[in-house]
């Protein structure tokens, strides 16, 4: 499928976005929407399914909607209670389960909360069902059971330790605990709570943990984890002389680091060397990454004798082609990793261990991040109508078509050495202008370059 089909049916979906449906808790999302969206969802995916949720205020509220009407469709349901995302996916895949459901914003503010879907290997749903779910859900076509086919409700309070169980048993435990490790977790008092510091004391590492209470109005800071909200955790690696730092986003499914420096790691950087880690125990292996990753993944992927196959943006997208043709490693550059021994999707816990692994083995890791090479990048965006965006991008093929393109997610144009990636957003009626350039002033000027040709085009 190429990126305008895709486009046109992502276009079709009204409620789910790139991770499910999200809003504002009281203002688009709601426990009438949660229950009705339950019901649809329970009209599609037959069978049990399996529910978590993260710490946010709203959670429990909007889960025993969910709950009922997945329940009022005759579906049974097993909670799992508080749990990062990749834990509710790993107890999908690893069971009989025939899908599942979180309720998280992920990194959102405090007042947003959301619903995202799993499907019953484990995966993100894939869009084509989600607007399955949303035609239920506007016709008001949900199917209720009758009385006595309404679903069972059961608990499960040891999904996160199976999860847990689940990372140690690829990990080199012995190595990991002899080695002395230190270590700062930040959990931003999200989900990762309470999975990520048991993880690593379990391994024998001797952690610290910042923001590591769930709490539903991330007291600590914001939980997307950017260099200003990372703050402290710099600090404290620094300050208690640490080997690294670690920080989740607020469901968990990213994990993003901090070096024994206390210097920010860049995501594809991160993810460049854990590619490169995995493919290095797997000779001749495949990793997966998307057209807007820094070509730093594939340089150091390639050195150890692997090679990179690049799908459209979205980690659902690259978590497919993995299972496809059978890839150890995928990702995205904003730690989103996916390591394919454990299940398909997003696992922060387990991108911990993995790092954890790595540093354990190979010495610290800003040594290991001065031998990966440095791209510098930079995002511009501009607005543009959803209706001309087609348009717009069919009139940027046929005036760039000079150059060398590829199409597989909007238009990438190499120039030079380098290169800019030219997408409409799927949410917003914008178009994103992403240059990657060996320089700062080069990837400035490339941006500018391309971003002015695209002005001329919505203008004309
Ligand atoms: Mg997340």
């Amino acid at each position: 499928m190429n990126s305008m089909d895709k486009a046109e049916i992502a276009d079709q979906r009204k409620l789910f976005g790139t991770n499910g449906i999200r809003g504002v808790v009281g203002s688009g999302m709601d426990v009438r929407l949660a229950l009705e969206i339950g019901m649809a969802i329970g009209t599609v995916i037959r069978g049990r399914i399996v529910i978590g949720t993260d710490q946010r205020s709203s959670s429990q509220m909007l889960k025993e909607a969910v709950v009922a009407g997945l329940m009022a469709t005759g579906n049974d349901v097993t909670d799992i209670g508080l749990a990062p995302t990749p834990s509710v996916q790993y107890s999908v895949a690893k069971s009989d389960a025939s899908g599942g459901v979180m309720i998280t914003a992920s990194h959102n503010p405090p007042e947003f909360n959301g619903i995202k879907v799993i499907d019953s290997d484990g995966t993100e749903l894939h869009f084509s069902k989600e607007v399955e779910i949303e035609r239920i859900y506007f016709d008001k076509a949900q199917k209720t059971a009758p009385w006595y086919e309404a679903g069972h409700l059961t608990t499960d309070s040891e999904a996160n330790a199976r999860y847990i169980e689940g990372i140690k048993g690829l990990l080199d435990c012995q190595a990991i605990a002899g080695s002395g490790l230190r270590v700062v977790v930040d959990c931003a008092n999200g989900a990762g709570s309470v999975v990520t510091p048991n993880l690593l004391s379990d391994l024998g590492v001797n952690v610290v943990t910042l923001n590591a209470n769930p709490h539903g109005s991330f007291p600590g800071h914001p939980s997307e984890p950017t260099p200003e909200n990372l703050a402290a955790l710099m600090k404290m690696v620094t300050s208690i002389g640490a080997d690294f730092g670690i920080a989740h986003d607020g469901d968990a499914d990213r994990t993003i680091f901090v070096d024994d420096h206390g210097g920010y790691v860049m995501g594809d950087r991160s993810f460049a060397l854990l590619a490169g880690y995995a493919v290095s125990k797997a000779p001749g292996s495949t990793v997966v990454s998307t057209v807007a990753t820094s070509d730093v993944v594939s340089d150091v992927v390639t050195r150890n004798g692997g090679k990179v196959v690049q799908t459209m943006v979205g980690s659902p997208v690259v978590a497919r082609k993995m299972k496809e043709i059978g890839a150890v490693f995928g990702g995205e550059e904003n730690g989103g990793l996916i390591l394919a021994e454990h299940q398909y999707c997003r696992d922060g816990a387990m991108t911990a261990g993995l790092m954890v692994e790595m540093v354990a083995a190979k010495g610290p890791l800003s040594s290991l991040l001065d031998n990966v090479p440095t791209y510098h990048q930079v995002k511009l965006k501009t607005a543009c109508p959803n209706e001309s965006k087609k348009k717009v991008t069919e009139r940027l093929v046929e005036l760039l078509s000079g150059n060398r393109l590829d199409l597989t997610d909007g238009v990438k144009v190499y120039d030079g050495g380098d290169w800019v990636l030219i997408r409409q957003s799927g949410t917003e009626p914008i178009f994103r202008v992403f240059s990657q350039a060996r320089t700062k002033e080069r990837a400035d000027s490339l941006a500018r370059k391309y971003m002015g040709t695209l002005k001329d085009i919505i203008i004309s």
